[in-house]
């Protein structure tokens, strides 16, 4: 009788330490960073308490302040000046976020990952290039490319292209090679399902597609299997890290990735996750560090190496 009493292992906290499973290291945290051409001071983000787009002038200033916190990497957004039809600025050797990785490598010694997609760049808010209102990989993949290889030139630590194209990993992988950055990782994401949870990020990015929407290239939330076909699929193209992304309505991906595949694993707790924890924190409702920090151990439970999330800061700060 009661030869599984579980209980015994949880009398003391010293006991509840020893046998923590798992634990979130602050090298496993990735702080999202905007950069927004646009404007000459801080923009705090309305929908994303506690966040801010930042000014080209500040951008270094930023991301130091962030390293001395504690933060070790970053994935840097970009909100250009000039918007078009084919997303000129994402691949302006002097863009937002060119000239951005440029000043913060200059200045800081964190991972700088940076976006690869056109969905800040394009007038019509897209992820890549349209034809008859349909996006289309063939046009978009050399733009992908551009993009890939001017960020690596800038100084760009990683690469991620995010639009989901089919051919983006191999084509970027080819063109880097070719560039000669080979040391340059890329990191996928992989299995990006067209989720409700974005929309914030959509306004802080000012990203929002003008017509439509992009179940044509993000995977409908109810498919598993294509998940992990998209997954495999991208490893065997090159990719160095996959993701999966959202984090928290994703948890079954997460784990078949990691049980399947031997690269680190990253997963984007997104801007709606992390605004549905802080505006109920605000509220009084829950509360929030716990909420979070719950929500960052159940996505390292599930098997993610790396966790993006616009909480990194607070949490390696403990603020
Ligand atoms: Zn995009």
């Amino acid at each position: 009788m009661h030869s599984d009493r579980l209980r015994r292992m949880r009398s003391s906290p010293a006991l509840r330490r020893m046998t923590s499973e798992n634990t979130i290291n602050p090298a496993d945290l990735v702080q999202p960073v905007f950069v927004d051409e646009t404007i000459a001071a801080e923009r705090p983000i309305g929908c994303l308490p506690g966040i801010s787009a930042h000014p080209l002038s500040g951008i270094a200033d930023h991301v130091k302040e962030l390293e001395e916190s504690g933060v070790q990497a970053i994935m840097l957004f970009g909100i250009p000046v000039h918007k078009d039809a084919v997303g000129s600025s994402a691949y302006d050797t002097d863009g937002v976020v060119q000239k951005a990785v440029r000043s913060i490598k200059g200045a800081c010694d964190v991972v700088v990952m940076a976006d690869v997609c056109l969905c800040e760049y394009t007038d019509h808010g897209h992820c890549g290039i349209l034809s008859e209102g349909r996006v289309v990989d063939e046009a978009t993949l050399p733009l992908l490319q551009r993009i890939a290889v001017t960020l690596a030139y800038a100084g760009a630590d990683l690469v991620a292209p995010s639009g989901m194209m089919d051919g983006a990993v191999s084509s970027i992988r080819s063109s880097l090679d070719l560039a000669g950055h080979v040391g340059v990782p890329i990191m996928s994401y992989a299995a990006k399902y067209n989720s409700a949870f974005y929309g914030p990020f959509r306004e802080a990015a000012c990203s929002s597609p003008k017509m439509g929407d992009r179940s044509s290239y993000q995977m409908d939330v109810s498919n598993y299997r294509e998940a992990l076909r998209s997954v495999a699929r991208d490893v065997k193209d090159g990719a160095d890290i996959i993701m999966v992304k959202p984090a928290i309505s994703s948890l079954d991906i997460i784990r078949a990735c990691r049980d399947s595949h031997e690269l680190p694993v990253a997963a984007y707790q997104v801007s709606g996750e992390y605004a549905m924890i802080m505006c109920a924190a605000d509220q009084g409702i829950i509360d929030g560090a716990r909420a979070m920090a719950e929500s960052l151990m159940a996505i390292k439970r599930a098997g993610a190496d790396i966790i993006i999330s616009y909480y990194a800061r607070q949490y390696i700060s403990g603020r």
